[in-house]
């Protein structure tokens, strides 16, 4: 055998990343093509499989060279068939045997998982998690999501939703109502709307902060927060010390159940950096069992963008991915 690629496909709302991957994660080949939600699935797919001939040809990679395809997608994807249930944000995916069509199409194993899935393993496999045998990987963004990779295998779950980490409750009583439709959830503390809505309450206090100087003509984001943050201003640094301090929490409480080695940190919020991730190794170390603690190192994730792809290039073939 002489298999050496795999291709990584990353679909989004917007745009579909398709990437041809070697088996050390470096891509050898990336393009992307618009999802176009509105034409249609099948719209979408021809386009994928379209993209997917051209790299073949572009990079004169025969397909006896690659081992398989794996699917990114944002929503809820049953991994061991292909299928795609539903995209809560990508209208018209639902019960898409996505699977069965590129192997009928292309002859090639083919695995689809939910993306947070798909970027832990890219970290496990070629990232910040690389060397580690239990890892968590989290995104912080509009949402929280996390995956779970316990002994070197995926932790999919009975009805394969582990990892909901966004969803921990923090808080008994009380407190936002999330989009699952509880209260008191880690994503209604600690997302990047949280971040937004906790500038406002301090603008609407009367505090003067740097955000709003930065935000004269736009509205604020979590970015303009996490930079007026970086340079220097309290109320900004509050805020992210507050953000930090629930996903701390909601982490020490990982940390006692799992006992990882690694805590991988990624998406648009965990860009503000150690502003974030100060008040997040804090809380970890004063609020966890101190043998778990001790054990855990709290890490930025490494492959950013390119996660999605290399990702999904790992879950056809491989061992890792937890497949019975
Ligand atoms: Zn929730």
């Amino acid at each position: 055998m002489t298999t050496k690629y795999n291709i990584g496909v990353d679909l989004g709302g917007t745009n579909v990343k398709i990437a041809i991957v070697d088996y050390d994660g470096h891509i050898v080949y990336s393009n992307s093509v618009p999802t176009r939600a509105e034409m249609g699935y099948e719209y979408t797919i021809s386009n994928i499989i379209t993209e997917i001939q051209t790299s073949l040809k572009e990079t004169q990679i025969p397909k006896s060279d690659i081992g398989g395809i794996g699917f990114g997608l944002p929503g809820q994807v049953d991994y061991e068939k292909g299928l795609v249930h539903i995209l809560p944000n990508i209208p018209g995916w639902i019960n898409v045997p996505l699977g069965q069509i590129m192997e009928e199409r292309f002859g090639l194993p083919t695995k689809a998982d939910n993306d947070v899935n798909v970027a832990t393993l890219g970290e496990f496999a070629h990232g910040a998690g690389k060397g580690a045998k239990d890892i968590v990987c989290i995104t912080v963004g509009t949402g929280i999501g996390a995956g779970i990779i316990a002994n070197g295998q995926m932790v999919r779950g009975a009805s394969m939703a582990a990892g909901e980490l966004g969803h921990m409750i923090l808080k008994d009583q009380g407190g936002d109502i999330c989009g699952c439709g509880q209260t008191g959830c880690l994503e209604t503390l600690a997302s990047g709307p949280s971040i937004v809505k906790l500038a406002h309450d301090y603008i609407m206090g009367g505090k003067s902060c740097k955000f709003k100087e930065l935000a004269i003509n736009t509205p604020i984001t979590s970015q303009i927060v996490g930079e007026a943050a970086n340079m220097g201003d309290a109320v900004s640094k509050r805020i992210f010390e507050i953000i930090g301090y629930w996903i701390g929490i909601a982490l020490a409480n990982t940390v006692n159940l799992l006992n990882p080695e690694k805590i991988v940190i990624g998406g648009g919020v965990a860009q503000a950096g150690d502003i974030l991730f100060n008040p997040i190794r804090e809380t970890i170390q004063k609020r966890s069992l101190k043998v778990a603690a001790d054990a855990v190192e709290v890490v930025p994730a490494q492959l950013g963008e390119s996660a999605g792809v290399v990702g999904a290039s790992i879950l056809a073939n491989s061992n890792l991915v937890g497949s019975k």
